[in-house]
Parts: structure tokens; C-alpha cells; sequence
């Protein structure tokens, strides 16, 4: 099959489709590969590397559009991509659909069949082309937080582990999914003091066993919110509803009486955000005051570690592009149900019960 991977041109994103080892493994199964001249380059992949792995690099996106039977890209086809699109032609990326009625129409006419990483479900349950973003989500959360902690930021100048001598900063993480747990493994490994809450107690139970007096666990309600956030330097929110708006779990008053120069993460954001307090912002400006507690509401927060990012995501994708490649989408669906979720739209029509019922498509 002939695979392109165009340069990604949403504002700010420097992640690639595909890095340099995915095309190797590509063509080391007879496929061919076309990247767009510079697709890498601002992380470090350079066109040689690319060349070296045996793609061909190419100087439009028009020529990959116009040649490629698969495109792999990272985000949401943008409006000039989507008007390249080709009837058949396979588009494997991130989606998010459900909020984007102009680009499902857009994905509709071009009869394209177009494949959402965030919705291809894995043999263990989860969402595991989602997981990698959440992974580095999650140990951002507190390398973000943690800088901003410190008095130029608009802390309250607390050194997260403290020093001999000096009591640790408090860490209060409600979630305790993917997010959740790596935010949980830094912050210990930063020396915090943490507490994380859920509302699952089998999840609590399994950081329990691993983790041990190391971190305490609570099961999530509206007081242990309210007694945990009361008493945490940094707050970090991580909890996810499927299918559903994050549940406003701090209220504005409870922010109002949070320590001065506290910070919080609502990597939920995207989703709408657990803090009552939330908007999304932007890696340029990443943080607003509410009160005196600094709030952290950064909607792409991978886009910062673009690097680590792509190369997560790779290993998340490449298993299916390969399927894709070697037996076309059809079979390679009929094959793997799993795939077949990722499904969106195919050939003119809406294929994903979720959007099209949330957007008035038939089913
Ligand atoms: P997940 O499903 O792995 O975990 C969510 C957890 O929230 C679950 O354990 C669930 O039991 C818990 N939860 C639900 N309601 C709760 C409540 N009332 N109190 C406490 N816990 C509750 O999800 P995830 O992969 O960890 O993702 C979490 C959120 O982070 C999602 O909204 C996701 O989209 C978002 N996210 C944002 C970014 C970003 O850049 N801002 C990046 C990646 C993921």
C-alpha cells in the first residue's frame, strides 16, 4: 500500500504520524511511504532519518493526498486537508468528532474512510491509543505543577519534595485512571507527600498494594474533596466520566478557601474540567489566578513534549497502520473488531453510533 504522512499544520502541534522506525517497519513489509519535506523536524526527525528508513519524501501535502491510499497524521484533519481527502482513501488519526459538526460533514462528502485512533477499544478494555496521551498527561501534571509552585510563577515558592528538615509539599490527585497513577508516580518520586481519590475502591486497592504507605487513598465524595483540597498545596484533576462532561467535583467556594498560592492542574480540561473554576488555556499562556490559587487548564498538554509524545503514540498506532497496510481496511476490520471501532465514517456515511446520534446522522 502507499502510506503518506503529511506534515501536521493545526496551530502549535509538532508531532508526526509516523516516526522514522514505524516506516521502516512499513517498508520492511513491502509498503511504500511518502513524508512531507520537514514533517519531523521540529522534534528532532529529520528528513534523512526518514530517508534512511526508506520513505520517500515528498514537498506538498497535495502530492501525498493526491498519491497516498492510507494518510497517517497525529490531529483532526483541518479544513484545507479535509478537502484533499479522497473517496476510499483510509485517514488514520485522532478525531474527536463528537463536538465537531463541521468536520464530520466535511469527512462525510469526501467519502473517505476515516479511522479514529481515540476510539479503538484494545483486548483489555480501555482506550489504548488514547492511553499514551494520558500517560504523559499525567507526569506532566506535575512537572507543570511543580514549576509553578515556585514564587515566579505565582506560587507560593514550596519545593514539592521539601529538604531535610523541611516537611514535603502536599499533593491531592482525584482520579486515579491513567492520568491519575502516572501524575501519582511522580509526585512520590519527587518526594510529595500524596493523596489520590477515586470512586472505584478496586482501583484504590491496586495503588494500595503497590504503592503502600507511600500514598493514601480515599474513596472520593464531597467531603474527603473538600477535607483533601483544604490541605493541599498542589491539586491535580484526573477523573474521567466516558462518554460524559468531567463532573465538577471543587466548587468555586472551595477554591476560594484552598491555601494562598496553591496550584491546580485540571488535566480534565478537555472534557470540560472537575474545577468548578476551570477554562482551557494555551502552552503560550498557561495559567490564570482565581483568587490566589493558580490554576493550570493547558487543553493539548502533550503538544508540550512533542518528542516523548510522538514516539508514544507510535507505539500505540503502528500495530494497526500495519493491518491496515497489509490487508486493506475491510479485512483488516473483519479481522479485528477491536479496529473496527475505530470506525468513524466510511464512504459517505457516519459509522460510530455515538456521533451519529449526537449529530443527527442516521445509524
Ligand atoms: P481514566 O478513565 O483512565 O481515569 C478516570 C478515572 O476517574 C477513573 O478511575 C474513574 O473511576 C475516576 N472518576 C470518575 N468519577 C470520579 C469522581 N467523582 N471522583 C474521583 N474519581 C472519579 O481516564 P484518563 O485516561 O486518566 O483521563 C482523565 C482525563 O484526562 C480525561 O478527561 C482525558 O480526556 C484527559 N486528558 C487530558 C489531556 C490534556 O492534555 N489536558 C491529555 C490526556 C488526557
Amino acid at each position: 500500500m502507499l502510506v503518506g504522512v503529511p506534515k501536521e499544520i493545526k496551530n502549535q502541534e509538532s508531532r508526526v504520524g509516523l516516526t522514522p522506525a514505524s516506516v521502516k517497519e512499513l517498508v520492511l513489509r513491502g509498503h511504500q511511504v511518502l513524508v512531507q519535506r520537514n514533517a519531523g523536524v521540529a522534534i528532532g526527525l529529520a528528513d534523512s532519518m526518514y530517508e534512511g528508513s526508506g520513505a520517500t519524501i515528498v514537498d506538498t501535502a497535495q502530492e501525498i493526498f493526491k498519491r497516498a491510499e492510507m494518510i497517517v497524521k497525529v490531529k483532526e484533519p483541518q479544513p484545507e486537508e479535509c478537502a484533499m481527502l479522497r473517496e476510499n482513501q483510509i485517514l488514520y488519526t485522532y478525531l474527536h468528532l463528537a463536538p465537531d459538526p463541521e468536520q464530520t460533514r466535511a469527512l462525510v462528502q469526501s467519502g473517505a474512510v476515516c479511522v479514529a485512533y481515540e476510539t479503538i477499544t484494545g483486548a483489555n478494555g480501555g482506550l489504548p491509543l488514547l492511553a499514551p496521551m494520558s500517560e504523559v498527561a499525567g507526569r506532566m501534571a506535575i512537572q507543570a505543577g511543580a514549576a509553578h509552585l515556585e514564587k515566579s510563577k505565582g506560587g507560593m515558592g514550596l519545593l514539592l519534595g521539601g529538604v531535610p528538615g523541611v516537611a514535603p509539599g502536599h499533593v491531592v490527585i482525584i482520579g486515579a485512571g491513567v492520568v491519575g497513577t502516572n501524575a501519582l508516580q511522580m509526585a512520590v518520586g519527587m518526594g510529595a507527600r500524596v493523596t489520590i481519590l477515586d470512586k472505584n475502591v478496586d482501583r484504590l486497592r491496586q495503588l494500595d498494594l503497590i504503592f503502600g504507605n507511600r500514598v493514601q487513598t480515599m474513596f472520593s465524595n464531597a467531603h474527603t474533596i473538600e477535607e483533601a483540597v483544604l490541605d493541599a498545596d498542589l491539586v491535580i484533576g484526573g477523573v474521567l466520566v466516558p462518554g460524559a462532561a468531567a463532573p465538577k467535583l471543587v466548587s468555586h467556594d472551595l477554591i476560594s478557601r484552598m491555601k494562598a498560592g496553591a496550584v491546580v492542574v485540571d488535566v480534565a480540561i478537555d472534557q470540560g474540567g472537575c474545577f468548578e473554576t476551570s477554562r482551557a488555556t494555551t502552552h503560550e499562556q498557561p495559567t490564570f489566578l482565581v483568587g490566589q490559587v493558580v490554576h493550570y487548564c493547558v487543553a493539548n498538554m502533550p503538544g508540550a513534549v512533542a518528542r516523548t509524545s510522538t514516539f508514544a503514540l507510535n507505539n500505540a498506532t503502528i500495530g494497526h497502520a500495519l493491518a491496515l497496510a497489509d490487508k486493506g481496511w475491510s479485512k483488516a476490520m473483519k479481522a479485528n473488531p477491536h479496529l473496527k471501532n475505530g470506525l468513524n465514517v466510511c464512504q459517505g456515511k457516519v459509522t460510530y453510533e455515538a456521533v451519529a446520534h449526537g449529530l443527527g446522522y442516521p445509524y
